[in-house]
C-alpha cells in the first residue's frame, strides 16, 4: 500500500482525499498557497508546505513546486483532485517520471481523452456511440465546411478538440452562418486552449446529460457503477446530480455500461474515469471522458457502498479492485446538491468571512465541505464551497431529506445559493424527473426571476 500521499488541490476534494487517506492509514501531505493557511485539509494532513501565492498558476498549477514539495516530503503518490492539474497529461508524465505514483490514469490515456477529436475516435473504434459528426478535424475549405454541416443536418455545433469547461463551442442553425462560425471557433480555440483544432457534431437539442462511472485497475478488472444524471446545469456547469438517473432502465443501464467496460479494456484505463454522455430518446451519445475523480462522485458511492477514493488509492499502489462487476448492487436514491459562495441575483462570487456554520444531518444526509465558522473564503478559486448530499430508499425521500437539509443549513456572512437549490428541488419538472440540459435555465430559472 501507499505509505505517504501528497495532496495537490484544495477545498472539499482535498478534504475528501485525506479523509480516504486515513481511514487507509496513509500519511498525508497537504500543500497549500498563502491564503489558503486555515483550509482544514491543511489543518489536518500530517506534513504541509507552502507552494506559492494565492494565483494557481504560482500554486496549485505550479508543476514543480508540486514535484519539489513531494520529493521534501518523501511522499510516494500524489493525488490530483479534479480541476487544476488532474488532466494534465505532461503533469502525470512528469510525476511518474519523477519517481512518484499518480492517482489517476497514465498519461498517455490522459493525453488521449483530452483532445476531443482523437478521444471520438478511440471511442468509435471501442464501440461507444457517439454523436454524429465530422469524426475529425475541420479543413478550412468552405466548400467541404458547407457540405459537412449539410450532410450532418442542422442545428450543428462546433466544438473545439482542445475545449474544456463548456468553453469553445458554437450551435449553428443555418447555413449562412456555417463558414463564419467555424472561423471565429476556429480562432477563439487557438486563443483559449492553444489549439485551433475544430469539429462538427449534430447539435442534440433536448438532450439529458447521463454519464458512466467507471473503475478499472492494472490487474485486468473494469467495472463500472451505473450511471449519474447532472442534466441541472447553468451555462453547461452542473448544478444538482442525481443516481440513478430517472427512468434509466435496468437494460440500458448494463448495455451502456459494458460498452464502457470494453473501452477502458481497450485503451488499458487505470483509475477512476467517467464516459459522459448526451442522452436523447432512449440513445446514449458520447461527448467525452473525464480521467479523474469528479465532483459528483458521492452520489454514485451512496447507491454503490463502494469508495472510490478508496478504490483510487487501491489502484495506484497496484492492487486489484476490492470488488468485482458482480459484487455491484445499486440500491436507493442519491441527490448532490452543490453550494457555492454567489450571489443569487447574479450568480457573482461571494468570497468573505463566515460568520456562522450549521452544516445539515440527519438520516441520509453527508456533507463534504471544507468551511467552517470563521473560516474565510479567499476569491481566488472555484466558488464551490460545500457539496449536501442526500439518500433515500427512493427518489422521493432523497428529495424529502435534500428539502429538509437545504432548510436546516445557515452560512452567514456570505451569499449562497441554497435558494435557488430549494427552489430546484421543489420544482414539479425536477420532481417528476427526468428533464433536459436546458430545464434549468429556460424553465426554473425563468419562472423564478
Ligand atoms: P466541456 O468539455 O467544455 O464540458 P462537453 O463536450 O462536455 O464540453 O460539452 C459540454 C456541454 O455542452 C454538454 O453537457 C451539453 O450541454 C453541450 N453539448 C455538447 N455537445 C453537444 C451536442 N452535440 N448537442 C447538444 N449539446 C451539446
Amino acid at each position: 500500500m501507499l505509505k505517504k500521499v501528497l495532496i495537490a488541490n484544495r477545498g472539499e476534494i482535498a478534504l475528501r482525499i485525506l479523509r480516504a487517506c486515513k481511514e487507509m492509514d496513509i500519511s498525508t501531505v497537504a500543500v497549500y498557497s498563502t491564503v489558503d493557511r486555515d483550509l482544514k485539509h491543511v489543518l489536518l494532513a500530517d506534513e504541509t508546505i507552502c507552494i506559492g501565492p494565492a494565483p494557481s498558476p504560482q500554486s496549485y498549477l505550479n508543476m514543480p513546486a508540486i514535484i519539489a514539495a513531494a520529493e521534501v516530503t518523501g511522499a510516494d503518490a500524489i493525488h490530483p483532485g479534479y480541476g487544476f492539474l488532474s488532466e494534465n497529461a505532461d503533469f502525470a508524465e512528469m510525476v511518474e517520471t519523477s519517481g512518484f505514483a499518480f492517482i489517476g490514469p497514465r498519461a498517455d490515456n490522459i493525453r488521449l481523452m483530452g483532445d476531443k477529436v482523437t478521444a471520438i475516435e478511440a471511442m468509435k473504434k471501442a464501440g461507444v456511440p457517439c454523436v454524429p459528426g465530422s469524426d475529425g478535424p475541420l479543413d478550412d475549405n468552405p466548400e467541404n465546411i458547407r457540405a459537412m454541416a449539410k450532410k450532418i443536418g442542422y442545428p450543428v455545433i462546433i466544438k473545439a478538440a482542445g475545449g474544456g469547461g463548456g468553453r469553445g463551442m458554437r450551435v449553428v442553425h443555418d447555413e449562412k452562418e456555417i463558414v463564419d462560425s467555424v472561423n471565429l471557433t476556429r480562432q477563439e480555440a487557438g486563443s483559449f486552449f492553444g489549439n485551433s483544432m475544430v469539429y462538427m457534431e449534430k447539435y442534440l437539442q433536448h438532450p439529458r446529460h447521463v454519464e458512466i462511472q467507471v473503475l478499472s485497475d492494472t490487474h485486468g478488472n473494469a467495472i463500472f457503477l451505473g450511471e449519474r444524471d447532472c442534466s441541472m446545469q447553468r451555462r453547461n456547469q452542473k448544478v444538482v446530480e442525481e443516481a440513478p438517473a430517472p427512468g434509466i432502465t435496468e437494460k440500458e443501464r448494463a448495455k451502456i455500461g459494458k460498452v464502457c467496460v470494453q473501452a477502458c479494456d481497450r485503451i488499458g484505463y487505470r483509475g477512476a474515469g467517467t464516459f459522459e454522455f448526451l442522452y436523447e430518446n432512449g440513445e446514449f451519445y458520447f461527448i467525452e471522458m473525464n480521467t479523474r475523480i469528479q465532483v459528483e462522485h458521492p452520489v454514485t458511492e451512496l447507491i454503490s457502498g463502494v469508495d472510490l477514493l478508496k478504490e483510487q488509492l487501491r489502484i495506484a499502489a497496484g492492487e486489484a479492485l476490492s470488488i468485482r462487476q458482480k459484487d455491484i448492487t445499486l440500491t436507493g436514491h442519491a441527490i448532490e446538491c452543490r453550494i457555492n459562495a454567489e450571489d443569487p441575483k447574479n450568480f457573482m462570487p461571494s468570497p468573505g468571512l463566515i460568520t456562522a456554520y450549521h452544516p445539515p444531518g440527519g438520516p441520509g444526509i453527508r456533507v463534504d465541505s471544507h468551511i467552517y465558522s470563521g473560516y474565510k473564503v479567499p476569491p481566488s478559486y472555484d466558488s464551490m464551497i460545500a457539496k449536501i448530499i442526500s439518500y433515500g430508499e427512493t427518489r422521493e425521500v432523497a428529495i424529502k431529506r435534500m428539502l429538509n437539509a437545504l432548510d436546516e443549513t445557515v452560512i452567514e456572512g456570505i451569499k449562497t445559493n441554497i435558494a435557488l437549490q430549494e427552489i430546484i428541488l421543489s420544482d414539479d419538472g425536477f420532481v417528476k424527473g427526468g428533464e433536459d440540459i436546458h430545464y434549468l435555465e429556460d424553465h426554473i430559472m425563468k419562472e423564478s426571476s
